[in-house]
């Protein structure tokens, strides 16, 4: 939909019924848009496959049920270190509006405010192959013995396989400079331009909505994105990065869309049985 306005009719279950009967089609149904967000840092506590787990963030963040449609490990869990108390998530919302105050507010997921930034569309890599635009599974290459290493740019095992870790080659550059799977490849960088030229609002940092500073191509709150733990702080250096993300909190406040999104009673209200994620926060041995 070009026009905003048809958009929103069309958001409309009767409108959009009425729609599909004019076009003469009763099998047809709209695929609803999904918006992605990384969650960074997410209390390992959580079962982002737990329906319970999701209402109790919907509820703790003021979402609308069933506005949290889907969550998942960003990485498998079968690779985490064994100390690891935290891991990213990517958080799937059904509405733009609700993503984007995501975005701005963070989230609490299991009694931890954790920074949330918009997930935004990469170019593929096989995994196989090492080439663009595809999947290992619709790889051209069918021979079971070739497979490229990303990290090493050998022909006969898959990189995780690398019998030197320490080596880089890329395929895509032809270069030792760095690894395939490097994110400074220019030839990801430059397939990154690409895509974003086709999908300018790939780009944005916000899900395109009907408030204009979702268009925005700036972060107002710059330093926000950058999950907590992660910030470099050198707080005898004036302009430092804590200065700026003192400053920037108060931009955060003040841009942040439809108010706080967390209240007290939100906090203390909990959907009980099983122990939930916040509850096993609060057992947890310390
Ligand atoms: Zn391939
Ligand atoms: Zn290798
Ligand atoms: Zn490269």
């Amino acid at each position: 939909m070009a026009m905003d306005e048809g958009a929103t009719w069309l958001a409309s279950k009767d409108n959009a019924e009425a729609f599909l009967r004019e076009l003469g089609e009763t099998e047809a149904s709209f695929k609803k848009r999904s918006y992605n967000v990384v969650a960074y840092y997410v209390p390992l506590t959580l079962d982002p496959g737990s329906e319970k787990d999701r209402r109790e963030i919907e509820e703790s963040n003021n979402i609308l049920e069933g506005g949290l449609t889907k969550m998942r490990w960003i990485k498998p869990p079968a690779r985490r270190r064994t100390d690891q108390r935290f891991a990213h998530v990517i958080a799937t919302f059904s509405d733009a509006d609700a993503a984007n105050r995501a975005i701005v507010n963070g989230l609490t997921i299991c009694n931890k405010r954790v920074s949330v930034a918009k997930s935004k569309k990469e170019p593929v890599r096989c995994l196989k192959c090492q080439g663009w635009d595809h999947i290992t599974s619709e790889c051209t290459i069918t021979n079971k013995e070739v497979n490229v290493c990303g990290t090493c740019g050998g022909r006969d095992h898959w990189t995780s396989k690398c019998p030197q870790p320490g080596a880089t080659f890329c395929s895509s550059c032809r270069t030792g400079d760095h690894t395939s799977w490097d994110r400074g490849c220019p030839t990801f960088l430059r397939k990154i331009e690409d895509l974003n030229a086709r999908d300018p609002a790939n780009d944005l940092p916000f899900f395109p909505a009907k408030e204009s500073w979702t268009w925005s191509p700036s972060y107002p709150t710059q330093g926000r994105r950058v999950p907590p733990a992660e910030v470099q702080v050198n707080p005898a250096q004036p302009g430092s990065q804590k200065n700026r993300y003192r400053q920037t909190q108060i931009n955060f406040e003040y841009a942040a869309p439809g108010g706080r999104p967390y209240t007290k009673e939100s906090r203390s209200s909990q959907i009980s049985d099983s122990p939930s994620c916040v509850e096993q926060w609060f057992n947890a041995p310390r």
